[in-house]
């Protein structure tokens, strides 16, 4: 291991001091970030974890003391901060190095914690054992038992946490009455592709929980991408992307997959060097960062900033082209909520407007708040569930006073989060993919032909 990689993996907070010392103290995000904004607690906003980082760094604060844990634990890691930061702070980057630093401390998380690096070390990291867990949670889905312990306040019975861990499971059900056939994109397999094959290149990432209970966006995403001239692959050999990992503090665990994606995508089966594409915007911003993640890295830095440059959102990606617009999907009122990975992380703030505004005469209701998170943040709506709800709320009030019957988002992660308050408070609100309605847009206008029209 060279010098550089062993600094950061024994002491990721001391390896960023240059990063923390650029904090001005001047206080700007303290009212872009939704935690402080809840608590009014200073540790639990930007500046004051800035301040527990620095004396975690310079040896002041214990890595294992209740205060660093606590307020570390607590931030959504949104990236709200970054944006308003007149000193340019890579907030980011410090909150994955602070969580490493949890990770490594031996301090005492809690029982959820300790499942959950159980489940990151021995599901997560092996693909076999996270498909077969996927299935068992689609099962449990699609059988409708989830359906029914939540209808029947039986999961609210084993406790709050559960039914809410329920709920997310069925919101991330198809609210479509017609599921479409999953076609065969595989590397190699050219009959799947129409005769008249386009020549770019689209190398689309599906995601852990991605292609465990969102397959149908995957679909989606590649038949819009294809309607607008893209040849869709998706590599077998790719992996989780990480986010999890790294949200928790597993930086080695993060490392290790993102390794295994640079290799899977490095493949020079078809289309070498092809832009990658996502739909999740954790996963984009997750992709996006292996640059940093392994630049101490001395034989995968240089692969992994080649990898993080070719990292897209769909939404950026048909940007680049002169979009087709597709029919009317509904008259019902359809709002938008940013992913916050997906406008802090991805820079992609306009693109998905752009996605939507090529379905023909939606009915559009600007959502106040957009670009504040939903409370999801991957699982710390089950990590941290008093201030996730507490940031839920805010947005689902804005979401019911713009009267919308459908609701879109770019991330697997706010899909469930919003659907789940909205089916735990009983809101009439679908809640989808924004390549979703192109999609259905395109299917209604006849861009796929007769056997894939709604
Ligand atoms: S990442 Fe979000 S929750 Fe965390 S400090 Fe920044 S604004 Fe607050
Ligand atoms: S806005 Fe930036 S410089 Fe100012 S307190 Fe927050 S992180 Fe520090």
């Amino acid at each position: 291991m060279n010098t550089s990689m062993s600094t950061l993996l024994a002491n990721p907070i001391a390896s960023q001091e240059d990063k923390l010392l650029a904090c001005i103290h001047c206080g700007l995000c303290l009212e872009a970030c939704p935690t402080y904004v809840i608590t009014g607690d200073e540790n639990d906003g930007p500046r004051g974890r800035l301040y527990l980082m620095r004396a975690v760094g310079e040896g002041r604060l214990a890595n294992d003391s209740v205060a660093f844990e606590r307020h570390i634990d607590r931030c959504l890691g949104c990236r709200a901060c970054e944006q308003v930061c007149p000193a340019g702070v890579e907030y980011g980057q410090l909150l994955e190095a602070a969580r490493g630093e949890l990770f490594i401390s031996g301090a005492n998380r809690g029982f959820s914690y300790g499942i959950l690096r159980l489940m990151l070390k021995h599901v997560w990291l092996y693909p076999s054992r996270l498909k077969f867990a996927f299935a068992a949670a689609r099962v449990l889905r699609d059988s409708g038992v989830a359906r029914m312990l939540l209808k029947f306040r039986i999961a609210k019975l084993v406790s709050k946490r559960f039914q809410f861990g329920l709920a997310l499971l069925e919101s991330s059900a198809s609210k479509l009455d017609k599921p479409r056939t999953r076609p065969d994109r595989s590397a190699g397999n050219e009959k799947a592709r129409p005769a008249s094959s386009p020549a770019t290149g689209a190398m689309l990432f599906t995601g852990c929980v991605g292609e465990g209970l969102f397959s149908r966006v995957n679909d989606a995403t590649a038949r819009v991408l294809e309607a607008n001239g893209f040849a869709v692959e998706v590599l077998s050999a790719q992996v989780c992307c990480g986010a999890l990992h790294a949200h928790a503090g597993d930086l080695e665990g993060a490392r290790t997959l993102a390794r295994r994606n640079i290799v899977a995508f490095e493949s020079k089966e078809t289309h070498e060097g092809a832009p990658v594409i996502t739909n999740a915007g954790g996963c984009g911003a997750m992709l996006a960062s292996y640059a940093h993640l392994l630049a101490g890295d001395e034989k995968f830095a240089e692969r992994a900033r080649h990898f993080s440059a070719r990292v897209r959102d769909v939404s950026q990606q048909l940007e680049t082209v002169e979009l087709k617009s597709g029919g009317q999907v509904t008259s019902d009122p359809v709002t938008y909520d940013a992913s916050c990975h997906l406008l802090y992380g991805q820079h992609a703030g306009e693109a998905p407007l752009t996605m939507l505004a090529s379905v023909n005469n939606l009915n559009f209701a600007r959502l106040e708040g957009s670009e504040r998170c939903c409370g999801g943040a991957g699982i710390y709506n089950l990590m941290e569930p008093e201030l996730s709800r507490g940031v839920l709320d805010e947005k689902l009030l804005n979401i019911e006073s713009t009267g919308a019957k459908v609701l879109a988002t770019g991330n697997p992660g706010c899909q469930m989060q919003i659907g789940a308050g909205a089916i735990l408070k009983g809101m009439d609100l679908r809640v989808c993919h924004p390549v979703e309605l192109l999609d259905e847009s395109y299917a209604r206008a006849g861009l796929y032909g007769r056997s894939d029209e709604s």
